[in-house]
């Protein structure tokens, strides 16, 4: 089977992390004998200056008709690329795992735990109006959604070769309507999991909880902004965006991205970490293995994750983890090591 890979390469530092991408999956083609077919499309703020639309229709069309996408960083116009794909395509999970690798400039080496981030409500659903001299905001969460979201956290922790707990974090005490209903709708679901650790956590707590004692998590399940924002913070726990990817899962299809945005202080110079990005193809081929039963797909995406552990052992790394190998210098590490 050839996968069809639509490969949107952003602004800012997405660009320089595509041509990172595009050379980890050829060399994979190449050395590894599965096969791609990838397709590069424009959306973000170039796409918005060319063509008026930072997300035009040829590319939704084009996304669609492929196997899964990889999506780079897009600057301003994020929300009206991603935001609007992950609601247009119902891609209601937004997995952002946060695994300590070792000899990294890191707060913890000893963490492995995952968000579970609800993607589709929340204050991201763009309901935003002046009232008067207000401005107003609307919180969106329904129980369908938030069972949802909370089973997707279950059955992570169930496959998990760890201590298998849930942590459903909210702020229930203020918000009583909308997070009231996701911790009774998560606590309904925990019901048809019995072997698996529940616990609730108000989202201050969690903030506090990951840098004082990160080691009590493993999945955390929590509404849009929340898991926003959580997940950078646990990406520093364990050595920073640069190494943080993220999948966005819907029954049918999927797209993967780092969890850092497109880092314009940086972007042209060669210098940023691609990590982020090589570690979500390797989540996309776990999922596209996982999806056609393809063990070899699966196995290929464990062997790009631990060359790329292996590299980083061993000293060779970027600029913000505490090295000074440029993008394609490490890049190139990767495909030779592969
Ligand atoms: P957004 O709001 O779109 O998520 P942001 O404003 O939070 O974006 P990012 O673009 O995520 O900002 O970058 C935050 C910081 O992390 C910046 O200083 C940036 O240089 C750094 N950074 C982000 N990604 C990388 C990377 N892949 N390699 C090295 N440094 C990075």
């Amino acid at each position: 089977m050839v996968y069809k890979i639509s490969l949107i390469t952003g602004d800012g530092i997405g660009p320089e992390l595509s041509e990172s991408a595009v050379s980890i999956l050829n060399t994979i083609h190449d050395k590894l004998d599965l096969k791609f077919d990838v397709t590069k499309l424009s959306a973000g703020d170039k796409a918005l200056a060319e063509t008026g639309k930072a997300l035009p229709d040829d590319v939704v069309n084009t996304i669609k008709q492929s196997d899964a996408c990889l999506k780079a960083p897009v600057g301003e116009s994020a929300a009206d690329v991603i935001v609007v794909l992950r609601r247009m395509l119902d891609l209601y999970a937004n997995i952002r795992p946060a695994k300590s690798y070792p000899h990294m400039p890191a707060l913890r080496d000893d963490i492995d735990m995952v968000i579970v981030r609800e993607n589709t409500e929340d204050l991201y659903t763009g309901k935003e109006f002046s009232l008067g001299n207000a401005a107003v905001a609307l919180r969106i969460i329904s129980e369908s959604a938030s069972k949802r979201i909370a089973k997707y956290a279950f059955e992570t922790a169930k496959q998990r070769d760890s201590m298998r707990k849930v942590t459903c974090v909210h702020k229930s005490n203020v918000m009583r309507v909308t997070d009231g209903l996701f911790a009774k709708s998560c606590i309904e679901v925990s019901k048809d999991y019995p072997d698996i650790i529940f616990e609730e956590m108000y989202v201050d707590a969690c903030a506090m909880n990951l840098i004082r004692q990160p080691e009590q998590f493993d999945v955390v399940v929590t509404t849009n902004l929340f898991g926003d924002i959580l997940s950078d913070e646990s990406s520093q726990v364990v050595g920073g965006l640069g190494m943080a990817p993220a999948a966005n899962i819907g029954d049918d299809f999927a797209l993967f991205e780092p969890v850092h945005g497109a880092a314009f202080d940086i972007a042209g110079q060669n210098i940023a970490n691609p990590s982020s990005f090589l570690l979500s193809i390797k989540m996309m081929l776990d999922w596209l293995g996982n999806k056609h039963n393809d063990s070899k797909c699966i196995a290929v995406g464990e062997k790009l994750e631990s060359t790329i552990f292996d590299l980083v052992k061993t000293g060779v790394k970027t600029k913000d983890i505490g090295g000074d190998m440029s993008t394609s210098e490490f890049t190139k590490q990767i495909t030779d090591n592969l």
